[in-house]
């Protein structure tokens, strides 16, 4: 049975890049009907926060991603928060003290460095193994002078091959890791040792991550196997960069799932574009329902080329699924974005059906749902408000002139429908030899405050009478002063 995991570390905001694995492990489970598992990574309790696990939870929630086990709803293999799991860490870790793989070391950083630097000019080059073959002596001195020790594991001489499903068999050299520490002299484990007794004790059979952990996995491959563990398959994806080329970043704008959520970005498009970040179908078809990329994503199919994240490419399927909902529905999602730019929820009851047939009449140029407050607001608001230099425009004798006499004309139509409108305008046009420019467009700048928008007669005739007289009425007593 296929068991995958996405293991975030709750440091921040879901970022696009997270994202993207924990979809893919998700697809993969649902593809191979194993265990999607959700395991919070918070051993670094200096970075860790609590929101920023909660919102990392809401937003995979949001995304539509569930999992079978994890902090929220439990599982056979819990608790799945790495600091409720310490007692786990400490007994493997005694495990391997007392089978010699993996000793005390009293070092410390300076001490480190010194030696490293005697011998070689690059600072980072590593640990040199002091520790391993300590006499007691030497152990009863570090003791008596109040160190804390670390654990540190015993890197064997040998070559390590990791064989990746997306990079196949990734050679590391026997000399590319030194003894590394797997236990803090605090008793906490790092990052390497607590991610590989998860592992093996959740019993997964897959870790799919970012390229980023490739350097780590010889690492991990050693500890599996000192513990006598199978070691999993590793399919390492490749990074996600921002349009430049480099690591996708603040510099490139917004970069967590948080963010295009608050702007207004529909769950579906994201789930589909979040797909096709490293992945790709035979036919390179874009658009995929859930379902589909549950039949057809394949770890096999992941490019080992980096991912380019394109802002615009997510703009352009987000406004594909907002034309495939329906009003009601789009409705339904922009509703909160109407929420917080102070429209009052009983308002937009009350207008609901107004304000889905103006959804209908703008589909195509809806992209996103703060689009919809944008392009559908005006039909509702009870203050319009005119943008004081486009206002200036408008300022002339004849629009004046226009405005008043449409109005009365207006106030005359009988039913209040499109083609009357249209009718009288066009008659009023004519008669009057002016361009249908010269009269629509202070008109629909003072019905909307905008200068562009849907039909104008279908946008009087949703308006309503009594609005569009209002809005007029308002609009000249503004330019007149
Ligand atoms: N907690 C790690 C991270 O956020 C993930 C480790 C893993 O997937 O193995 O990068």
């Amino acid at each position: 049975m296929v068991r995958v995991r996405f293991a975030p570390s709750p440091t921040g905001l879901l970022h696009i890049g997270n994202a993207r694995t924990a979809l893919f492990n998700y697809l993969f489970a649902r593809k191979n009907h194993g265990k999607f598992i959700l395991r919070i990574e918070d051993t670094d309790t200096e970075r860790s926060k609590k929101e920023f696990e909660e919102s990392i939870i809401e937003d995979l929630k949001w995304l539509g991603l569930t999992w079978d086990e994890g902090p929220d709803c439990g599982g056979p293999y819990g608790p799945y928060r790495q600091t409720e799991r310490l007692h786990l860490y400490r007994e493997y870790a005694s495990k391997l003290l007392s089978e010699g793989k993996a000793y005390r070391c009293w070092c410390t950083k300076e001490e480190i460095e010194k030696r490293v630097m005697s011998v070689s000019s690059d600072r980072t080059a590593g640990y040199d193994n002091y520790c391993r073959n300590l006499t007691e002596t030497q152990i009863k001195d570090f003791q008596a002078q109040g160190r804390k020790p670390v654990l540190r594991f015993k890197v064997p001489h040998k070559e390590i091959v990791v064989n990746d499903i997306i990079r196949g068999n990734v050679r590391f050299e026997p000399d590319a890791i030194n003894d590394f520490v797997i236990m803090k002299s605090n008793e906490i484990p790092t990052f390497h040792f607590a991610v590989v007794i998860d592992d093996l004790h959740m019993q997964i059979t897959h870790v799919i991550r970012g390229e980023d952990h490739l350097s780590n996995t010889p690492k991990h491959i050693l500890i599996f196997e000192a513990l006598g563990y199978p070691v999993p398959m590793f399919a390492h994806m490749s990074m996600t960069l921002g349009p430049d080329r480099t690591r996708l970043s603040k510099r490139h704008g917004a970069t967590s799932v948080r963010q295009y959520r608050e702007k207004g970005f529909l769950s579906d498009a994201m789930f589909n574009y979040l797909a096709l970040l490293g992945w790709s179908s035979k036919d390179n078809q874009e658009i995929f329902s859930r379902e589909q990329l549950m039949q057809e994503f394949s770890l096999e199919a992941c490019n080992r080329s980096n991912a380019i994240f394109d802002p615009a490419k997510l703009l352009w399927l987000n406004s594909q699924y907002m034309r495939a909902k329906s009003a009601k529905e789009i409705f339904e999602l922009a509703s909160p974005f109407f929420e917080k730019v102070g429209y009052h929820k009983s308002i937009l009851h009350q207008h609901r059906d107004i304000i889905e047939k103006a959804i209908e009449m703008e589909k195509e140029k809806l992209k996103t749902l703060e689009d919809v407050v944008e392009r559908t607001g005006y039909f509702i608001t009870e203050d319009i408000s005119w943008d004081v230099e486009l206002t200036k425009k408008f300022k002339t004798d004849q629009a004046v002139r226009v405005l008043c006499t449409l109005k009365s004309n207006l106030e005359q139509i009988q039913p209040f429908e499109k083609h009357n409108i249209e009718d009288m305008i066009r008659k009023f046009c004519q008669e009057n030899h002016l361009k249908t420019g010269e009269v629509f467009h202070p008109l629909r700048f003072a019905l909307t405050g905008a200068t562009k928008g849907p039909g104008l007669f279908e946008l009087i005739e949703l308006l309503g009478k009594q609005k569009t007289l209002k809005r007029i009425e308002q609009f000249l007593a503004n330019i007149r002063v």
